[in-house]
């Protein structure tokens, strides 16, 4: 077995193994209509078009409700984030080269996601 996809890799690119299959986190961005302004979570940067495009998918669902296949600003080509400046704080969290990632990597390798590297 190939064990070299599971090592740390130096950074991201063309990887995105964590963005598969955990829905989007960047639904805590869509509207509400209980949320006072300013948005609580919605860094306020954001341009509105992805904030329309966010409430176009996401508007009146809870986290877990939305597609769990893929993050909406996933991109399969480049296997990297649209909007990687814009991520939510969860993402900013998530440690390259942690235990998570590396347990991630081995088992999107098991699930047959080729990783780029
Ligand atoms: S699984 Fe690890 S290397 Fe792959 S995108 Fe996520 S943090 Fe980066
Ligand atoms: S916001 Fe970006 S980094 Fe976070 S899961 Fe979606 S595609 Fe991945």
């Amino acid at each position: 077995m190939n064990e070299l996809p599971i090592l740390p890799p130096a950074s991201c690119d063309g990887c995105g193994a964590c963005c598969l299959g955990i829905g989007s986190p960047i639904l805590v961005y869509a509207s509400r209509p209980d949320y006072a302004e300013p948005h609580p979570f919605r860094p306020p940067e954001l341009p509105r078009e992805l904030a329309d495009e966010i409430d176009f998918h996401f508007s009146g669902l809870l986290r877990g409700q939305e597609p769990q296949e893929s993050c909406l600003w996933f991109d399969h080509a480049t296997r990297a984030c649209r909007h990687y400046e814009f991520r939510p704080q969860v993402c900013r969290d998530y440690e390259l080269g942690g235990r998570a990632c590396l347990q991630r990597r081995r088992d999107a390798v098991a699930e047959g996601i080729s990783l780029l590297k």
